[in-house]
């Protein structure tokens, strides 16, 4: 990022096109290296044996190529794998794998931390450091897929099937980059993911919920995690800004070409938000929103005060959203024991990782309240 030259990892293929031009090499160039980028996920411009060495040193000079580096790797007994990535700056940053019957899903981190402070989530206690960039975010697919290949877990080349930004950060605080992400995530000559099975989530940054949808075909999933502005206000600092009524009106006017539908977001904190006058006060909220209800129950962070439902409610909410005719699931917590379940990433032993501080017994780090100020 402290580089002028341009992230050939970033570049749409007309730009490529035309740097090919200017360094006056044959058209078909630029899509060969594209394939080498963006199909082989190569991690160097070493590997492009087809390209001829002049053409690689010419590159190399003027274009910088972001590759992260494996810091760690964890396996969890129910199949989920944890990466922790190492940017070039020395940043860290966290992607989880999980497989299932149908499909092979990667969770990519859009941020590294995150500036909107949710007081449950891990990543919210960090803070935000900095957005990623296009080709960080971009690369933890190209990593992952040939990792998972590497480690026999599926068939080559390019195993991935869905993505879901819900790694760490807040992505429509880093919309620019994401939307580069995603045009070259969903092109036909890169990994050609389906925008069916492409999932942004979001806090709620309502200005850009619109822009969005307009722009992108993906789907999108919005954290709603309570029923009231009191209890959202106290556990998602950013409701302060964009309340419910806001929140959801935009979620009302979010275009659902093609059967779009909003995945929302719950996070059952026992006590808090998981009362039988929630589930039934939800249904009336997402009236007129073509909707599901994601129920997660809380996964534990040391430092926090909150605790998991009791799993009898979680299933108690779900058939009272069902009976008023919303499809609700619960969510199965995996990864838990490698600390990859959703809202526990927080790219462990990294300065600012809460984690250390609560081993060492020192109180959780505060939650800053920040609402994200690059609207895109
Ligand atoms: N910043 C975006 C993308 C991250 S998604 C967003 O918040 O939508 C992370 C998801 O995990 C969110 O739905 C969040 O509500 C949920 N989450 C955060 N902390 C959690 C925890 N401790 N247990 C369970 N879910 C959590
Ligand atoms: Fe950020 Fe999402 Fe965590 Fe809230 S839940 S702090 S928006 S990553």
């Amino acid at each position: 990022m402290h580089d002028d030259r341009p992230d050939l990892r970033a570049l749409p293929l007309d730009r490529l096109a035309a740097l090919v031009a200017a360094l006056r090499e044959k058209p078909f160039r630029a899509r060969q290296i594209h394939r080498w980028l963006h199909r082989a996920g190569a991690a160097s411009l070493d590997e492009m044996s087809d390209v001829p060495r002049s053409l690689r040193a010419a590159l190399a000079e003027r274009t910088a190529l972001t590759t992260l580096e494996r810091a760690s790797e964890q396996r969890s007994t129910d199949g989920t794998v944890k990466w922790t990535w190492r940017t070039a700056d020395g940043k860290l940053v966290e992607s989880v794998y999980m497989p299932e019957a149908d499909r092979r899903t990667l969770c990519v981190s859009s941020q590294v931390g995150c500036a909107v402070g949710c007081t449950f989530c891990l990543t919210g206690t960090m803070g935000l450091a900095r957005n990623l960039s296009p080709g960080e975010i971009v690369d933890q697919v190209h990593r992952a897929n040939r990792r998972i290949v590497e480690l026999g877990l599926a068939e080559g080349p390019r195993p991935l099937t869905n993505l879901v930004f819900m790694g760490m950060g807040e992505p429509l605080a880093n919309y620019r980059s994401v939307k580069v992400a995603l045009d070259l995530l969903l092109a036909e000559d890169g990994p050609n993911f389906s925008h069916r099975h492409v999932t942004v989530s979001t806090s709620g940054l309502v200005p850009v919920m619109r822009r969005f949808g307009e722009e992108t075909p993906v789907k999108l999933a919005v954290s709603l995690n309570a029923t009231t502005d009191e209890v959202r206000d106290r556990i998602m600092p950013i409701n302060r800004r964009w309340p419910l009524a806001e929140l959801l009106a935009a979620c009302r006017e979010f275009p659902v070409r093609n059967g779009r539908r909003i995945t929302f977001e719950y996070v059952l904190l026992r006590g808090v938000n998981d009362a039988l006058e929630d589930a039934r006060r939800l249904p009336g909220l997402l009236a007129g929103i073509p909707a599901k209800v994601n129920l997660i129950p809380y996964n534990a962070n040391p430092g926090l005060p909150f605790e998991a439902p009791d799993p009898a409610r979680a299933v108690e909410f779900q058939e009272i959203l069902a009976a008023r005719n919303v499809t609700a699931v619960v969510r199965k917590n995996r990864g838990r024991d490698i600390s990859a379940a959703c809202g526990q990433l927080a790219a462990e032993g990294g300065p600012g990782d809460p984690r250390r501080a609560a081993r060492a017994g020192a109180s959780g780090a505060a939650a800053p309240l920040a609402v994200p100020g690059d609207l895109g």
